[in-house]
């Protein structure tokens, strides 16, 4: 199993996944959707693939995936992004963070995330030989400013932000990102901004860019997948764009990695990408799908911080721990699929382990909800088991 700052093993989520497979339990733990995204993108991969797109693509993307990923970022955020310098397609968000931490940072080098992290962001900082420095959320899972400030030292190479947030669905607002970017000028760090689930964001809640803040494109790499917004995650497609010299330090280093990303997927994405309605329509359902599950855990015993962003939502599981004499969520996660028929990931697995972070939301569990809403209809049906 990870440790996610002690190195590198088995993740949490193959665990799980392994776990509900085996148990024939509902897999609320891994988030993946189980409705592919839209026909007309399958078809233009498929058309590439038939018109002979099947060898190496340029080691920075297809020329018009690029373009895409400007435009796109321009369309929504009015920013401007050069294709054909500023512009990296990588496989997936994972290697576009993987690759910048270990193009930036190396021994010596402090790296600050918020904790709870997405786990490969620790691990990318342990391969990298960087010092983890996690900051760890509010008790109402919001940035805390003063120990963002606390974290902060000469050393702080780079600030790791993640917004929707992954695994809570804070979606940071721009009063706490502008805390971010003041400390990031102040110590002249790089931020690396994972924003993948940029387009899946409810309620009255707003995506802000880090590098549509002041002063912040000339010091932001910012990262994204289509894997979230087109319900491809399979596809592995992802990008990462911000000043030439640092894509290029990235680029080098992915250049080593994996070469070039896959080429058939990469001219369909670029298709994908000029579509606004489908991102728009995922969003709506999703916000009624979240609404169904978090109604579901209430019923069945959880305490709920009802996400605005992300497909996924943090229970409280404490009264079940309480009352099966567990001692953390862990166990409970364990134990879901013979209790319940249901599996998901303990937020503690998002943290340091030992952590006060880790301590606080040590009852705390992350279901996903970007399953059809039958598939959450018999889940939350089977966890009112609990009770
Ligand atoms: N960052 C976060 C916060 C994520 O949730 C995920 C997907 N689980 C990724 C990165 C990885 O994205 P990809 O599948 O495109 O590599
Ligand atoms: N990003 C998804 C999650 O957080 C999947 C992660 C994975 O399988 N590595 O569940």
């Amino acid at each position: 199993l990870l440790a996610p700052d002690g190195g590198v093993g088995q993740t949490i989520f193959a665990e799980m996944t392994v776990l509900a497979n085996r148990t024939g339990a509902i897999n609320l733990g891994q988030g993946f959707p189980d409705v592919d995204g839209p026909d007309y993108v399958k078809e233009a991969a498929k058309a590439a693939i038939d018109a002979g797109r099947n060898q190496y693509a340029p080691g920075d993307g297809v020329p018009e995936l690029r373009r895409a990923i400007a435009d796109h970022q321009r369309r929504h955020y009015g920013l401007d992004v050069d294709p054909d310098t500023e512009v990296l397609a990588t496989t997936g968000a994972t290697e576009a963070l993987t690759a910048a931490i270990l193009a930036l940072t190396g021994p010596g080098d402090e790296v600050i995330t918020l904790e709870p992290f997405y786990d490969s962001h620790a691990a990318a900082v342990a391969m990298a030989g960087a010092t983890h420095a996690p900051v760890p959320l509010t008790a109402d899972l919001r940035l805390d400013a003063i120990a963002l400030r606390a974290a902060a030292t000469d050393r702080t190479r780079l600030i790791l932000v993640n917004t929707p947030h992954n695994p809570t669905g804070t979606v940071l607002t721009r009063a706490e990102l502008e805390q971010v970017a003041a400390l990031a000028r102040e110590r002249d760090a790089v931020v690396l901004t994972d924003e993948v689930y940029e387009h899946l964001v409810y309620d009255d809640a707003e995506h802000v860019p880090m590098a549509t803040l002041p002063g912040m494109a000339e010091r932001t790499l910012t990262v994204s997948s289509s894997g979230k917004t087109f319900s491809l995650t399979g596809w592995k497609v992802g990008w990462l764009h911000g000043p030439a010299e640092l894509v290029t330090a990235v680029r080098t280093v992915k250049q080593f990695m994996t070469y070039t990303s896959g080429s058939a997927f990469q001219p369909a994405i670029a298709l994908a990408l000029a579509d606004d309605e489908a991102p728009r329509v995922l969003a709506a359902s999703l916000a009624a799908r979240r609404d169904l599950l978090c109604e579901g855990l209430e019923a069945a015993g959880f305490g709920v911080v009802v996400p605005q962003g992300t497909y996924f939502v943090v229970a409280d599981g404490a009264a079940h721990v309480e009352r099966l004499g567990l001692s953390d969520a862990r166990e409970l996660c364990l134990r879901l699929p013979e209790l319940a028929g249901v599996v998901g990931v303990p937020v503690a697995a998002f943290c340091r382990q030992g952590s006060t972070a880790a301590d606080a939301l040590r009852s705390r569990v992350r279901f996903t909800f970007v399953k059809r809403p039958e598939v959450l209809r018999d889940a939350v049906g089977r966890l009112a088991a609990l009770n």
